[in-house]
C-alpha cells in the first residue's frame, strides 16, 4: 500500500467502561446520526470516519500541495474502539475528533491521579461563552481571544484547588468559535461554594460539581465538555471554518495545568502508554 492512500481501519470494541470508549462516545458518536441508520456505536463509528475523511479530502481538492499531510491526518488513529491497523496520531487536537479525545482522556486521566495524591474528590466543571475566531489573515493566522487563567489569580485562586486544567475546545455558533473550559479539584465546604458561585458568574462562567469519585460520571461528564459539533462542521458548507480550524491553531499549546503535583515514582503508573 502506498504511503499516500487512505488506510482502511477495522473496529472492533473496548470494554464498556473504558475511558477511550466512554469518551469517543459522549463527545464524538452520540450526536452523530446524520442518516439517521447509524444507530451503534460502532456504525457511528465507521460512518463518522467517512464524514471526516471526506472533509479531509474536499481540503486536498483546493490544497492539492497538502495532500500527503492531509493523507496522513485522515489516517490518523481514531480512538474509542480497537482498531487495526495502527496508524499515528496527527496531533491537530482543535482539528481533529480523534486527537481531541486524546486530550479528554488525558484530562480525565491527570484529574483521576491528582485526586488520588492530592486527597480531593470534589471536581468543578466550567465553561466560559463561546468567542468568535477571527478570520485568518494571511501570516497571521491564530489568533485566539482567549488568555487562560493565571494560577495565581482566576478559577485556581478563587476555589483554593488543587488543581485546574484548562483548555479550550471548538464549538459553532453560526460561525466557527471557541469555547474556554476548566476542570478543577477542590475542597468544598457550604462558604467556598457559595462563594465561588458568586465569582464565578461574575467572570461569566457556568460551573458545576461532581463527585470525582464516580468514575462513569467523571468519565461522562469530561465527554460532554469535550463535545464539538461536528455534525456541522464536516458539512461542505462548513469547509472553509473545518479548513480554519485545521490550520489555525496546530502549533499553538492550548491546555494549561496548574497545581498537579509530581506522583512519586512507586505510584506512577509505568505501563505502555495506551493508544485506543
Ligand atoms: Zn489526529
Amino acid at each position: 500500500m502506498s504511503k499516500s492512500s487512505i488506510i482502511k481501519h477495522t473496529f472492533t470494541y473496548l470494554p464498556r467502561k473504558h475511558p477511550y470508549r466512554v469518551i469517543t462516545e459522549e463527545a464524538v458518536l452520540k450526536d452523530w446520526n446524520p442518516n439517521g441508520w447509524a444507530s451503534t456505536p460502532l456504525a457511528k463509528m465507521c460512518s463518522f470516519q467517512w464524514a471526516y475523511r471526506g472533509q479531509i479530502l474536499r481540503m486536498i481538492r483546493l490544497e492539492p500541495d497538502n495532500a500527503r499531510k492531509l493523507i496522513y491526518a485522515a489516517n490518523c488513529y481514531p480512538t474509542g474502539f480497537e482498531a487495526k491497523p495502527f496508524t499515528l496520531f496527527c496531533r491537530n487536537s482543535l482539528g481533529c475528533p480523534w486527537c481531541l479525545v486524546r486530550k479528554a482522556v488525558d484530562v480525565y486521566k491527570q484529574i483521576k491521579e491528582q485526586a488520588k495524591i492530592q486527597n480531593l474528590n470534589h471536581l468543578l466543571c466550567w465553561r466560559a461563552k463561546s468567542v468568535p475566531i477571527p478570520a485568518n489573515i494571511p501570516g497571521s493566522s491564530g489568533q485566539i481571544p482567549l488568555p487562560f487563567f493565571r494560577g495565581d489569580r482566576g478559577p485556581h485562586y478563587w476555589a483554593k484547588a488543587g488543581l485546574t486544567i484548562q483548555t479550550v475546545v471548538p464549538a459553532y455558533d453560526i460561525n466557527l468559535t471557541v469555547r474556554h473550559i476548566g476542570f478543577q479539584l477542590v475542597q468544598m465546604d457550604k462558604e467556598m461554594a457559595e462563594s465561588i458561585a458568586v465569582r464565578y458568574a461574575k467572570a461569566g462562567l457556568a460551573v458545576e460539581s461532581i463527585d470525582a469519585k464516580d468514575r462513569d460520571l467523571l468519565m461522562k461528564t469530561i465527554g460532554t465538555y469535550f463535545k464539538v459539533p461536528w455534525s456541522q462542521l464536516l458539512e461542505e458548507t462548513c469547509l472553509p471554518e473545518f479548513m480554519q480550524l485545521r490550520t489555525g491553531f496546530k502549533h499553538r499549546n492550548l491546555i494549561r495545568v496548574s497545581g498537579r503535583v509530581t506522583p512519586n515514582p512507586e505510584e506512577a503508573t509505568n505501563g505502555k502508554e495506551e493508544r485506543t
